[in-house]
């Protein structure tokens, strides 16, 4: 994961660019009002402990000390512990701070030399031996870190090492290497090593077809003597991409779940066949991403009406995890910053259909897709035209696609809100476009509507192809309703240019309302009630209604 690098002021803003220029993906935290960067937050210690917590490498430009206290609720508690850094917002001093096994000294020495300073290490054996033994790069995993604590205090005392086995990136360290020596570090899969080995797992095993049993993966593993750390991942055919149980194992074990309609490794290796599973190992750590693919994933999100923080965490998330963003421009620009990684494909707001169908397109090709819309997914957007197209698709790869519709603030809801309440009572959202329904549909429901003495909330309720049917539907809606009914218009709520107007059904001109604009109409029992320091009455619709 890229690191997130948090700052509290300008001053700090050129450091953070220096670092953020040796890790692509990387993103610099502004604290609002004071600084503008990638990302602004409002507050530092929680986006410090929702990142910390999200596992990102973190690097805090500010007093260590900070750091310290933000983050100390959490460190009681195990899970996530990401590589933690504190650097002096002059790029002066570079200070690892937490995540030892985690790569924190690894980092602090690319970014003191990208500062051109020396990084404040303070672990014994990284001191002596210039890297961390405990801390092998990816591809290999340490074995047991008690004993391997145990052993590097051996070495920390003066004892010899020799190394079994492939290790090359402890070729370059300062280890006290000796043929003969009393301890061992031994690359291999071997599931038991004496007690002056320090073992170290590649990654290096795959488990073809493997059952949805993460029981039996790892007594057949047991049983061939192989360490469960050198699993690498499950390769399994295509057509059971959609197998839950299969992705829950896979979950268990910790491992990457895999497919291929060949399930077999692309590089040297062979098969051993444990208790009915097959194993295959390869002479190297296995790139498992270059192993068929993975279940795509296709998130349809809505951003809810504008403001950031009307947004789901669930929806920030998916947006954060996406290798592909679709939706209109407008959407997707509002559902931004990403990263350089991210691809952007904005497209015009009626080709919905089509980017339903090109959204499935990359999520069946093993992509993490989201596709934006406003508001609510589900609200006269985006989530039924994705369900369309898969419905509309015989092709079984759309279909393993892991599917998921994450929900938003709608505008009618964002805009009742910002009024008070005035659908709280018995509502109808109703969009006056009829670009996909003919007209007379859009009167009789509104009749209906209207002589059931409903709220209404009108989407879509005008445009410049569009511009007598707002009109029509007034005439409609005047025929049952009195002058006195209130109406609040909520235009561009959430976003920069909000403005909430509370009106009547007598005052209320087409004239006022455009296309970024939410049409509240309220029922017979809707009131007003001057609102202490403001020029916009309250508006509700209380919870009881009159008998007959
Ligand atoms: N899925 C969206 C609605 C899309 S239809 C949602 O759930 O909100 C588009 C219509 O929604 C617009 O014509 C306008 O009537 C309304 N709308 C969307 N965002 C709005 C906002 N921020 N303020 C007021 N109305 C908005």
């Amino acid at each position: 994961m890229s690191p997130a690098i948090l700052i509290l002021g300008s001053g700090a803003l050129t450091t953070a660019r220096r670092i953020q220029a040796s890790y692509p993906g990387s993103q610099v935290y502004g604290l609002n009002e004071r600084v503008t960067a990638d990302i602004s937050y409002s507050d530092f210690g929680s986006q410090l402990r929702e990142l910390y917590q999200s596992n990102r490498p973190l690097i805090a430009l500010c007093a260590a000390g900070i750091v310290i206290r933000c983050l100390a609720p959490l460190l009681h508690t195990k899970g996530a512990e990401p590589p933690v850094l504190a650097v002096a917002e002059d790029g002066s001093a570079v200070v690892p701070l937490l995540g030892g096994l985690a790569g924190v000294n690894v980092l602090a020495r690319e970014i003191a030399a990208a500062l051109d300073v020396a990084p404040a290490i303070t672990t014994s054996g990284e001191l002596r031996f210039d890297t961390c033994v405990l801390n092998p790069p990816s591809g290999y995993v340490l074995g047991d870190i008690e004993q391997g604590k145990r052993f590097v205090s051996s070495l920390l005392g003066g004892q010899n090492v020799s190394i079994d086995g492939d290790a090359p990136w402890l070729e370059q360290a300062r280890l006290p290497l000796a043929a003969d020596a009393h301890l061992r570090i031994r690359i291999s899969t071997d599931a038991q090593g004496s007690a002056d080995e320090l073992l170290i797992h590649p990654r290096s095993v795959v488990a073809l077809n493997p059952p949805a049993d993460a029981a039996r993966i790892q007594q057949s593993l047991a049983a061939a003597g192989i360490s469960a750390h050198a699993l690498a991942g499950l390769l399994c055919p295509r057509e059971q991409m959609a197998d839950n149980a299969l992705h829950a194992t896979a979950d268990s074990l910790g491992v990457p779940l895999r497919f291929s309609d060949q399930p077999t490794l692309n590089a040297p290796h062979r098969v051993l066949e444990s208790q009915g599973l097959q194993l295959a190992i390869a002479e190297q750590p296995v790139v498992i991403h270059s192993l068929g693919q993975a279940r795509g994933r296709l998130t349809v999100v809505g951003l809810g009406p504008g403001a950031a923080e009307f947004t789901a965490p669930a929806v920030k998330r998916a947006l954060q995890e996406a290798q592909d963003v679709l939706g209109y421009e407008t959407y997707v620009t509002m559902a931004g910053p990403f990263r350089a990684d991210q691809v952007l494909h904005n497209s015009d707001n009626r080709e919905e259909l089509a980017r339903s169908r090109h959204a499935f397109e990359l999520a069946a090709s093993g992509r993490r897709v989201v596709v934006v819309s406003s508001g609510d997914p589900g609200v006269f957007a985006m989530a039924a035209a994705v369900l369309e197209a898969l419905e509309a698709s015989s092709d079984p790869h759309w279909h393993s696609v892991e599917l998921q519709v994450l929900p938003g603030v709608s505008a009618s809801l964002a805009t009742a809100a910002k009024a008070g309440a005035p659908l709280g009572h018995d509502f109808c959202m109703i969009s006056l476009s009829d670009n996909l329904k003919p007209w007379e549909v859009i009167e009789l429901r509104l009749k209906h509507a209207t002589l059931a003495d409903l709220a209404l909330a009108f989407y879509n309720p005008i445009s410049r192809a569009r511009p007598w049917q707002l009109g029509r539907a007034l005439d409609v809606v005047r025929e049952q309703r009195s002058p006195e009914t209130v109406v609040v218009l909520g235009r561009d709520i959430g976003r920069p240019a909000e403005a909430l107007t509370v009106t009547t059904l007598g005052e209320l001109r087409p004239e006022m309302v455009d296309m970024r604009t939410m049409v509240i109409i309220g029922s017979s029992t809707t009131r007003r009630f001057a609102k202490a320091g403001s020029a916009v009455d309250w508006v509700y619709t209380p919870r009881s209604y009159p008998g007959p």
